[in-house]
């Protein structure tokens, strides 16, 4: 099958996956992924519902946000988007949500500090809060690039989140672990608060996680 097709495809799939999933609500949010051996990604229409989007709905973009192919208009966060795909070399793909518990926190302007161990191992270590920049703006792409360094999600102040990961699958699971960390957290400070784990304890479960962890 071509190659953009078959990445429109995984985009439409995952976007139904998401739906399911209690992570967004309507068509905030938006999902995309590198196009393999190609300097191009696959991102979602603006203002489309997941669950009504045909493959051919996908907006195919060069990295410098350029229309290869696609009936829509892309979705209006590409400046985000292009701005990880330009800085990570790691990233092959994103997805963006506002669901509920993270971004309470991330109104909050608190970061989800490392005190769950499958956040740690799935995202580097803790999430942080981004500057507050508009949505749809390069200034967000920039703020959240230097806000995500050295992790795979980020929490965007007075908005929602964001993850990133080797492959869809990965920045969906990102987004899941992310938001129950987020619950997590809120209900630890209830009933006295949270205790970080140490730098040691989260390299040694990172690296675990990126080495060992699963079928191989
Ligand atoms: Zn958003």
């Amino acid at each position: 099958m071509d190659i953009l097709l078959e990445t429109q495809k995984k985009v439409v799939e995952k976007g139904i996956q998401i739906l399911s999933s209690n992570l967004t609500v309507g068509t905030w949010g938006n999902i995309s992924s590198r196009v393999p051996k190609k300097d191009y990604i696959a991102i979602t229409p603006s203002g489309m519902s997941y669950d009504q989007l045909l493959p051919k709905d996908i907006v195919i973009l060069d990295l410098e946000g350029n229309i290869i192919s696609g009936a829509h208009k892309p979705s209006t966060e590409v400046p985000l988007h292009l701005e990880i795909y330009n800085a990570r070399n790691d990233v092959q793909a994103i997805v963006h949500t506002h669901s509920a518990y993270a971004t309470a926190m991330a109104v909050a302007r608190k970061g989800i500090p490392g005190a769950v161990e499958d956040l740690v191992q799935i995202v580097g270590g803790n999430v942080r809060v981004n500057d507050y920049a508009l949505p749809g703006t390069k200034q967000l792409g920039i703020n959240t690039v230097k806000a995500m360094e050295g992790r795979n999600a980020v929490l965007l102040a007075n908005h929602g989140m964001l993850g990133v990961g080797r492959d869809l699958e990965e920045a969906l699971r990102v987004c899941q672990v992310v938001e129950k960390a987020a619950k997590i957290t809120i209900l630890a400070q209830l009933i006295g608060g949270v205790v970080e784990l140490t730098q040691d304890d989260i390299d040694g479960m990172r690296d675990y996680y990126l080495n060992s962890y699963g079928q191989r």
